[in-house]
């Protein structure tokens, strides 16, 4: 799943993988896994993100080919998050290389104005950790949480400034990708505008 921030590719990544029956691998969660595990690569992951520096390619993508390797025979996987650069997409095909590479890659495309309308409009509870969206998911009372009570607050990831870098980083990384994939002949673009239900039925045809 490819996509800028905000495209909603986590949400429609869990809708995909549950209507294929296929697991969803993040790195995200790969890092959260290997931390919990406390194992080698888990630590070498943590020494970065605690001085706030990206984790290196290498690491990300022994991760994931580790993953991988341990789950042969699932009849296929998504990935969302990964890879994020050039580098970590060479990488992939290198290490899938003997059954192919991926099979595809899906584009989920949003104008850079809607993206930014949605993210900036996130809320978020410091308590219960409850999301909210001025616009597509208010609280019953503005800025206070409907479960606990608690003052809403913006992430700093979604602040203004935030969100700028976060696009940034995106054009400059990750969107180099499309043209990446697009000459290798495995590029779907889906239209990443509407509702949730409607954008996971033009992915679900993008794959058939
Ligand atoms: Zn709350």
């Amino acid at each position: 799943m490819l996509g800028p921030p905000g495209a909603g590719k986590g949400t429609q990544a869990t809708l995909i993988a549950e209507n294929l029956k296929i697991p969803q691998i993040s790195s995200g969660d790969l890092f959260r896994d290997h931390q919990d595990r406390d194992t080698e690569l888990g630590r070498v992951a943590r020494s970065y993100m605690k001085d706030g520096v990206l984790v290196p390619d290498k690491v990300t993508i022994t991760m994931v080919m580790d993953w991988i390797e341990q789950n042969t025979g699932v009849g296929g996987f998504l990935l969302d998050g990964f890879p994020r650069t050039i580098g970590q997409a060479k990488a992939l095909d290198q290490a899938l290389a003997n059954s192919g590479g991926i099979d595809l890659a899906i584009y989920v495309n949003v104008p850079e104005t809607e993206l930014i309308h949605r993210l900036s409009g996130r809320l978020v509870c410091s308590k219960c950790k409850t999301q909210y969206h001025t616009i597509f998911a208010p609280p019953s009372e503005p800025c206070i949480c409907d479960k606990c009570m608690t003052e809403l607050n913006q992430r700093d990831d979604d602040k203004p400034e935030a969100i700028k870098k976060r696009f940034q980083v995106y054009q400059e990384e990750t969107a180099p990708l499309i043209g990446y994939y697009q000459v290798l002949g495995r590029l779907r673009e889906v239209n990443g505008v509407g509702s949730i239900e409607k954008i996971g039925e033009r992915l679900l045809r993008a794959l058939d």
